[in-house]
């Protein structure tokens, strides 16, 4: 059945490949961004389509519209966009939350929360299920963001008990594809920038961290399959392609794919607090949802070398300095 559906965070990278899919599919979809980390040519395609509205709005801020459902993605993802300014960074998630929650609480709407695996931190357990609690620094330099996530989820089950709020919870592991900022500083966009302009591929640390990197099509088969999926099935459930790499494997198949030959180089030591494994447990997903990811990293990182090929990357502003 066609919904109304309000995206938050609906231009950036996942937000606009969502509304693509829920435009696509007849649903009205309002998406609402402050196009910190983003740009409308994310969605400028959508604009001037009868069931697409883009509403420039800041979620810190109250608002109000008619929806059957919300999914609530504003908030800045990569490490250096949320601490650009930390205090605004778990203020997003946190009053962010409360105001979507609300709305939905008043409207008996469903809403969908991208919380993260940073509410593992930096992990004990290997690979990471839902039932780890996680090990977060509350006073380092993630935490505006790891924190803001980790109360976003407190607050999502606050509502459900006691407001009988509609809630599913998606912890996302490190996801790429087309439309990824180029100049978010996050890795997969760092190196793939880096290889197609000829400078040598940046590793922070020794590289041998690991992260288990989902291509962007199948986190979106997860995201919209939890949305409407059973009932009473809240989460949290990860979602991630379980294949782990370290960064410097990462490195190497880019510069492979990429075919520009640059080199490697150990950039600066490993930021502080930055989790030296990553891997999801997908048992949950793969029994509530019935979803697996299908796209392997070579495969993904081809399609998403091909965007970058073709980008205008003077289209895209820096939008801190962190890069
Ligand atoms: P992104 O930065 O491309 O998208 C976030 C969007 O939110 C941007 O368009 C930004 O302008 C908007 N935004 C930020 N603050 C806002 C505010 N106060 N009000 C309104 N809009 C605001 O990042 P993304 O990778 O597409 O991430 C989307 C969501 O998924 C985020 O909530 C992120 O935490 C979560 N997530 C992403 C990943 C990943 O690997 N991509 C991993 C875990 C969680
Ligand atoms: N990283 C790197 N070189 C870069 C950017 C990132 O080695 O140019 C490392 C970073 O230190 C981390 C991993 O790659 O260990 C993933 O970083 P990213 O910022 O993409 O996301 P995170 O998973 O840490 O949130």
């Amino acid at each position: 059945m066609l919904k109304r559906i309000l995206v938050t965070g609906g231009a950036g990278f996942l937000g606009s490949h969502l509304c693509d899919r829920l435009v696509e599919q007849g649903n009205q979809v309002i998406c609402l961004d402050n196009l910190f980390t983003s740009q409308k040519s994310n969605i400028e395609h959508l604009i001037g389509r009868p069931n697409f509205e883009f509403v420039r709005h800041d979620v810190i801020d109250p608002y109000k519209v008619e929806v059957d459902q919300i999914y609530n993605l504003a908030c800045p993802a990569a490490p250096g966009h949320y601490q650009y300014n930390p205090i605004k960074t778990i203020k997003t998630s946190v009053m962010g939350a409360i105001n979507m929650l609300g709305l939905a609480k008043r409207l008996n709407a469903r809403i969908l929360q991208a919380s993260t695996s940073e509410v593992y931190g930096d992990p004990e357990i290997h690979p990471q299920p839902e039932s780890y609690r996680g090990s977060v620094n509350p006073i380092g330099i993630r935490a505006c963001y790891d924190e803001g996530k980790r109360a976003a989820e407190t607050l999502m089950f606050d509502y459900h008990r006691q407001n009988k709020v509609n809630v599913r919870v998606v912890r996302i592991f490190n996801t790429y594809g087309p439309r990824m900022h180029p100049y978010d500083g996050r890795v997969v966009s760092n190196f793939i920038r880096q290889a197609l302009a000829g400078e040598p591929i940046t590793i922070y640390g020794d590289g041998s961290q690991s992260r288990s990197f989902c291509y962007c099509d199948d986190l979106l088969d997860a995201i919209m399959g939890m949305m409407n999926g059973p009932d009473d099935f809240h989460g949290p459930v990860n979602i991630g392609n379980p294949g782990e790499f370290t960064i410097r494997e990462l490195a190497e198949l880019v510069v492979e794919i990429a075919g520009t030959g640059v080199e490697i180089v150990q950039a600066r030591p490993l930021p502080q607090d930055d989790p030296l494994q990553r891997q999801p447990d997908i048992t949950l997903a793969r029994e509530k949802l019935g979803w697996e990811p299908r796209i392997a990293l070579r495969e993904g990182l081809q399609r998403t070398i091909d965007w970058f090929r073709n980008a205008d990357l003077s289209q895209y502003r820096p939008p801190t300095p962190h890069y």
